[in-house]
């Protein structure tokens, strides 16, 4: 967030996730330094909260000391987890207009160690060499650094797009 107008005093700005059925979680508290007369001074807070339900939600920033409140709707969505059809896999496995596998290069946020992952709803499916298979837990540990890493939307999201290609393909050929 951007905050005008600061004074030379430190303020707290804290943070909150406000639920569809109206809790309230508190996130960081972070402090808003002047940094800058002219323009905004930028302010960094994580948005660490693991978002379980779909609905309209609420990021809440306080500036803590003052009645002054910033509210920013957030509309959550989720999909189902995409499923493959024994058709699906069929013909998966008899075309080669599509990938048999996803696969995706993953940079740890922290040391910048890098992994591949690589996944395939086909059970016969080989790991490429030098691939990872996706957690199945869905969170990933940098073997580095162990920062951990989720990887569970990454993968929905590119199996999903997999899927797509295939109900495409299959459209397209008949
Ligand atoms: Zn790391």
């Amino acid at each position: 967030m951007t905050a005008y107008n600061l004074t030379e005093e430190t303020k707290s700005v804290a943070a909150a996730i406000i639920t569809p059925k109206k809790e309230k979680h508190s996130l960081k508290t972070v402090d808003a330094k002047l940094t800058s007369r002219d323009v905004g001074n930028i302010i960094q807070i994580p948005l660490e909260f693991q978002f379980e339900k779909e609905g309209d939600y609420l990021i809440e920033f306080t500036l803590i000391g003052t009645k002054e409140k910033l509210l920013i709707p957030l509309r959550i969505a989720t999909h189902e987890w995409p499923k493959f059809s024994r058709r699906d896999l069929e013909f998966l496995r008899a075309t080669t207009a599509i990938p048999k596998a996803i696969r995706v290069n993953i940079e740890c946020v922290k040391c910048r160690s890098a992994y591949l992952f690589e996944h395939s709803p086909l059970p016969e499916h080989e790991l490429a060499p030098n691939t990872k298979p996706f957690p199945k837990s869905g969170t990933f540990e940098c073997e580095n650094c162990e920062h951990h890493l989720n990887l569970k939307d990454l993968q929905g999201q590119l199996l999903f797009a997999l899927i797509s290609a295939i109900k495409q393909q299959k459209g397209a050929t008949k």
